[in-house]
């Protein structure tokens, strides 16, 4: 038998069941990875193993382990805010204190209810904001397939984790794709559901009309077996919705036969790579060649949607951080002339750029003068991209495009160059605009051994879909089975 971290969580679930393993064993197992590999990848932030390896202790003692994530260990994004477990969203306006909330994310409640046993906290960008974790004050993760790369963000510490099996599975946010690129990157299964079919409580906001929950996993089995989790209402967020949680690992059978796939001309643009192309054109033939039907659609709007994101998010953006002004909690100032120079003082220290850009876009955006030319105009092609979908759904039932256009990237590459790490965004943030679901499955490699993600994007609610077409895609190729030689 391999090493016990490299068990997905179903195998590790049977293991545990047949006592063929311990949960102590499992969490030693990755706590070991993560003290050997983690070094060179700086996915985790915060490590809480001396906890973890109690909790496993507990539960080896009780002996049941009826639900598939009992004694399973995994990562939380550092945005997500753990009681009594630091928790910073990698920005210096919390870690300089040692920000230890009081709460815990509706998420890792569920998660730890179900006897799931939180490891520890992952690099991400600074509040999220970003698509290569350069933007954490806790430095860049990079990437297990090649370490001079990214590991891709802002969830880079998460897949990074996963993708390098220091842990079973992690959870991650996406706003505008920080689950399914940093995922795809990493070679994982990375799940963006539909806007309100997670809870975002307790959860560091971004963009709050987009933000969404998710797994990060090794197969889209277990990203199935931790939705059943995840989805559901929740009384503490309001925009969670009030439908009915399928047992998602039961929608994950059957065949593609009659399935409709959509390729929008606008995803297959210039400046991709070749590689990458070709890896996800062969992916649409093969789902053709089992039965599906492939269907060329037009998503016109294409073209407006970075613009489109790159006004909403900062505007929500610049609302969201005007929480941290260093008063109840975070980084403080010692001296100040008064309030204003002192909220000044705090942030001017506490943020790093990318988030102050955004919150001055954002404000500038928000202004009473600008409004109307910007913010007003933004949610109106924001509509009008929604439409888009909502037009091709008629015709298709799934979209199938890229991941993104690139492998990932290495490490500095787009640093310093905010518009060009903007544009990348391309392929993902439509689902972030209009609060649909999308994930991202292995689908290749490059030449130089880097993964390649195919995505996969239904309409609201379409989770069960999506998860199906990805697990029939997934079982019928080997691109699951590599893993990076770390
Ligand atoms: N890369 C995108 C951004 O920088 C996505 C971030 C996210 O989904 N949190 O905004």
């Amino acid at each position: 038998m391999g090493k016990p971290c490299a068990l997905t969580i179903a195998e590790a679930h049977s293991k545990l069941k047949n006592k063929e393993i311990t949960s102590v064993q499992l969490v030693q197992s990755c706590i070991d990875r993560i003290e050997s590999i983690d070094d060179a990848l700086n996915a985790v932030i915060y490590r809480n193993f001396k906890r973890a390896l109690e909790q496993a202790k507990k539960i080896d003692a009780e002996g049941k382990f009826d639900h598939p994530l009992t004694g399973i260990p995994f990562l939380a994004k550092d945005n997500f805010c753990e009681k009594g477990i630091p928790s910073t969203g990698c920005s210096n306006v919390l870690r300089d204190k040692e920000y230890v909330p009081p709460f815990e994310s509706t998420s890792t409640q569920r998660l730890k209810d179900a006897g799931a046993i939180s490891l520890g906290k992952t690099n991400t960008d600074e509040f999220t904001m970003g698509a290569s974790t350069e933007t954490s004050c806790y430095g860049v993760t990079r990437n297990p397939w090649d370490t001079t790369r990214v590991a891709g963000g802002s969830s880079g510490g998460s897949a990074a984790g996963v993708g390098s099996d220091e842990c079973i599975f992690a959870v991650g946010s996406d706003t505008g794709g920080s689950i399914r690129q940093p995922a795809g990157f990493c070679g994982c299964v990375g799940f963006r559901a539909t806007y309100g079919r997670t809870s975002r409580f307790g959860v560091m906001s971004m963009a709050s009309s987009l933000d969404s929950i998710g797994p990060i996993c090794k197969t889209v089995e277990d990203t199935a077996i931790v939705m059943n989790t995840l989805a559901g209402l929740d009384p503490l967020d309001a925009t969670t919705g009030d439908l009915p949680v399928p047992d998602y690992t039961k929608a994950i059978s059957g065949d593609v036969k009659g399935l409709k796939i959509g390729i929008p001309k606008e995803y297959f643009i210039d400046g991709m790579d070749p590689e990458v192309e070709s890896a996800v054109r062969s992916a649409a033939t093969h789902l053709e060649s089992m039965g599906a039907e492939i269907i060329d659609i037009s998503l016109p709007h294409t073209d407006y949607a970075v613009a489109t994101y790159y006004v909403i998010t900062p505007s929500e953006v610049s609302s969201n951080m005007a929480r941290y002004d260093g008063i109840r909690y975070g980084h403080t100032v010692q001296k100040a002339d008064d309030l204003v120079d002192y909220y000044h003082q705090v942030r001017t220290e506490g943020f790093g750029d990318e988030v102050k850009r955004r919150i001055m876009i954002g404000t500038y955006a928000l202004s009473a003068g600008y409004y109307d030319a910007y913010y007003r105009q933004a949610q109106k092609v924001r509509t009008l991209i929604i439409k888009d979908f909502e037009e091709a759904y008629k015709k298709v039932d799934i979209v199938l495009t890229p991941t993104y256009p690139t492998p990932a990237f290495t490490v500095g590459a787009l640093d310093g160059d905010p518009i060009a790490m903007y544009l990348q965004d391309i392929f993902l943030v439509a689902q972030g605009l209009s609060g649909m679901p999308g994930i991202t499955v292995p689908c290749g490699f490059c030449k130089n051994n880097l993964p390649i993600g195919l995505h996969l994007s239904g309409p609201h609610w379409s989770e069960e879909l999506l998860l199906k077409v990805a697990h029939i895609y997934e079982k019928s190729t080997e691109w699951a089975e590599k893993r990076p030689n770390l």
